[in-house]
This record gives C-alpha cells, sequence and structure tokens, in this order.
C-alpha cells in the first residue's frame, strides 16, 4: 500500500506506543508500574459527570453550531476573569481536546516550507503537528543548565524568516512553568519580530509551591493580535476521555480554523460540551481543582527527592503540569544482561523489560538524557516503582 508522503514523515507518539505496551503487558500478567500516562488518575468530578447526564436526558444530542455554544462564552467568561484576556465568544473555538484545537491552528496557519519555532524538551506532537501542514520544525534547545526555559535572546537569533512560536507553560515533559517575568522577556523579545505565538496553556491549573500562573496573552496589549492560547479541560477536571479542549485568538485565525473543523468533525460531543459547561461554570469547581492539585502537589515533591537520592539520576523540581524529567546520562554505556543503555530509548527498554517500570524516553521530547515520569498515579505505585528503578540503578 502506498501511503501519503505526508503521512510516512509523521512518527507515531511514543508516549501512547509506551503506554500500549505496558497495559498490554499487564493484561498478560506482568506487574508493571506505569509511569507513562499523561492523563490525572482520577474520576471526573461528579457534578460535571451530572451535567453530562442531564443533557444527554433533555435531549442535548444534536448538532452544536460552530459559534453557538453557551461554552463559547463560558471560556470567554474565563478567560477575562482568570486570564485578563478579553475575547468575544466568536474568538473562541471548542475542539475535540487541546490536542486538536493545536493541530487545527497549524493546518490554518502553516504553509508548506513555514518555520516554526519548538523550544525543546517539547511536548512529543508539536513537530509532528507542524509536519503535518507542511511546516519545518526548528528547535531551540534549553537543556537541564538553563532550567529547560528558553531565553529571549534564544527566540531573537531565530526569529527570522520564522512564523510561529510554541510556547508551553508549564510544560509536557519538564514540569517548568515560566515566571511572569520570564515571560515578560520572551514576550518583549517576540514584539520585536514578526512571530506569531501557539501559547498552550493546558496545565495552567496545575502548578506548585509559590509558582504563579499568566497567560501569555496578558504580557502586553499587542499580544492578543498575535496569540492563540490552547486550554482544554483534561487535565485540570480529569476529563482526558471527554475530549473537550479549545482554543481563543485573532478572529480570522480561529474563523480559519473553523473552516477545517466543519469539514473535519463538526463539534465535539453534545453532552460532553455541557460537561464543561459545568466545569467551567459551577462554583463545586474551584474545591474539585483544588484538591487534586494538592495532591499532585504532594507527589511531585515526594517523586522529586526520591529521584535525586537514586545513584546517578538528577532531577529539577517540577513546579507545574505532572511530570518529573529526571537526567540520566550518568548511567549510559552501562550494560543489563544483553542490553548496554546508550540512550533514553534504550534506558526506558531496561526499566520496561527487565524491571516492569514504563517510563518514557526523552528522546521523544527532544532531550535524550532524560526520562519522563509521570506522577499521575498513586504514592504506592509511585514508591513500588522508584524501588525498582532504585534496584536498576544501585
Ligand atoms: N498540550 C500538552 C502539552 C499536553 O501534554 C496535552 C496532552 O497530553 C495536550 C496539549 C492535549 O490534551 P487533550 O487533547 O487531551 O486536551
Amino acid at each position: 500500500m502506498k501511503l501519503s508522503q505526508r503521512i510516512n514523515a509523521v512518527a507515531p507518539s511514543a508516549t501512547i506506543a509506551i503506554t500500549a505496551k505496558a497495559k498490554q503487558m499487564q493484561a498478560d500478567g506482568a506487574d508493571v508500574v506505569s509511569f507513562g500516562a499523561g492523563e490525572p488518575d482520577f474520576d471526573t468530578p461528579q457534578f460535571i459527570k451530572d451535567a453530562a447526564i442531564e443533557a444527554l436526558q433533555a435531549g442535548d444530542t444534536k448538532y452544536i453550531p460552530h459559534c453557538g455554544a453557551a461554552l463559547n462564552q463560558a471560556i470567554a467568561d474565563k478567560l477575562a476573569r482568570e486570564n485578563g484576556l478579553h475575547v468575544t465568544p466568536q474568538q473562541v473555538i471548542v475542539t475535540f481536546g487541546g490536542k486538536h484545537a493545536i493541530y487545527a491552528a497549524c493546518q490554518a496557519m502553516i504553509d508548506p516550507g513555514d518555520k516554526v519555532l519548538i523550544p525543546a524538551p517539547y511536548w512529543t506532537s508539536y513537530p509532528e503537528m507542524v509536519r503535518l501542514a507542511g511546516g519545518e520544525p526548528v528547535i531551540l534547545s534549553a537543556g537541564r543548565e538553563q532550567n529547560f526555559k528558553i531565553t529571549p535572546q534564544q527566540v531573537l537569533d531565530a526569529a527570522k524568516g520564522a512564523k510561529i512560536l510554541i510556547l508551553n507553560s508549564p510544560s509536557n515533559p519538564t514540569g517548568m512553568t515560566y515566571t511572569p517575568e520570564e515571560l515578560s522577556a520572551i514576550a518583549e523579545a517576540v514584539l520585536q519580530t514578526d512571530l506569531m505565538v501557539f501559547s498552550d496553556e493546558i496545565y495552567e491549573k496545575l502548578i506548585y509551591g509559590e509558582t504563579r500562573f499568566v497567560s501569555f496573552a496578558s504580557r502586553d496589549e499587542k499580544l492578543p493580535e498575535r496569540t492563540v492560547t490552547f486550554n482544554g479541560l483534561a487535565k485540570t477536571f480529569s476529563m482526558t476521555g471527554w475530549r473537550i479542549g479549545w482554543a481563543a485568538g485573532p478572529l480570522d485565525v480561529i474563523k480559519a480554523m473553523g473552516k477545517l473543523k466543519s469539514h473535519e468533525t463538526t463539534n465535539p460531543v453534545s453532552f460532553a460540551q455541557a460537561g464543561a459547561l459545568a466545569a467551567y461554570t459551577s462554583p463545586a469547581a474551584a474545591d474539585a481543582v483544588e484538591a487534586m492539585r494538592e495532591e499532585f502537589a504532594r507527589r511531585g515533591i515526594h517523586m522529586t527527592a526520591r529521584l535525586n537520592a537514586i545513584n546517578g539520576v538528577e532531577c529539577v523540581q517540577p513546579t507545574g503540569a505532572f511530570y518529573c524529567f529526571p537526567d540520566i546520562s550518568a548511567h549510559f554505556g552501562r550494560s543489563f544482561g544483553e542490553l548496554e543503555v546508550t540512550d533514553s530509548l534504550t534506558f526506558a527498554k531496561v526499566a520496561l523489560e527487565q524491571f516492569d517500570v514504563a517510563i518514557v524516553p526523552g528522546v521523544a521530547f527532544g532531550d535524550d538524557k532524560c526520562i519522563r515520569l509521570s506522577f499521575a498515579t498513586s504514592m504506592e505505585q509511585i514508591d513500588k516503582g522508584l524501588d525498582r528503578l532504585e534496584k536498576m540503578l544501585g
């Protein structure tokens, strides 16, 4: 079968692949501890489920016009209330998850050959989405020595001839969050260029310690016309399976994304949108989110401390999201049975096949010295998995 060049140029999602392999091993009876998941382990809060059930019972089972949904208004209200961003409901598009929103924006904005700046470590889907649109990812490396954050100078140095900069704070995979001051400095650099910014803020609510979250587009009054902001309900409200995400930004971009959506998917599921509406409007939401955030905070501190106590492992304390991204390169060159660990992929292979621990190799995120461990799993599983890694690396 001759597949399209477009699809042949794309790598499958490594995170989904490793989670699938771990699940298969579990189904085959292996006692695998999985740190692969990019999703909260909590159930969706009951008031959100109730709203979706009520919508179904009330016959909310039809197509929803692109901009007509009450959810668009609720998202515009949320952006004004929490993020200092003022948009009309027409400047909001609701999509099948945050992933779909970013994909649609890439399709709407990128022409063949357009350069897109992607700070690394990056979420594994960004370069592939850019390639799917015919664009050229340009990687801006930000290693552990710079806390996995790009500098304004890196933006200025790479901006010539580039069209878009993708920002993701808090970050998957590093767990790093830019401070308001750091974002302002990047904003200042962006405003000296012609770059547009895609700001992926899906982990907005999962921040720890003294960390403060601010929306990139709120950093300067000239930014809203240059920025598309992405978010969704998956991580904040533990709604990964519901597939509701969104983007907000300049009207012409959102309209173009709507044109694509009208041929591609039409509206995201009607009663899932009713659940999302409850999440953004119910007074019960804040407590539900805070309870999950507190538990993630506890786990993140514990996992980081335990990782740093393991021989040859160096881990920066995450300030957001639910991932640790330790450097394990001190172990490159070691052999485990037949296998020599030479990079993050062989490290992950040994961990899974010989020690029953699923982690995602950093190479999937553009940093081959590191591995990603999700702490969206119970304390018991965290301890069990880290006991095994300790044994592997002892
Ligand atoms: N952006 C980042 C950085 C993510 O980690 C994810 C999910 O893993 C998404 C966007 C998309 O999330 P969803 O499509 O589930 O809303």
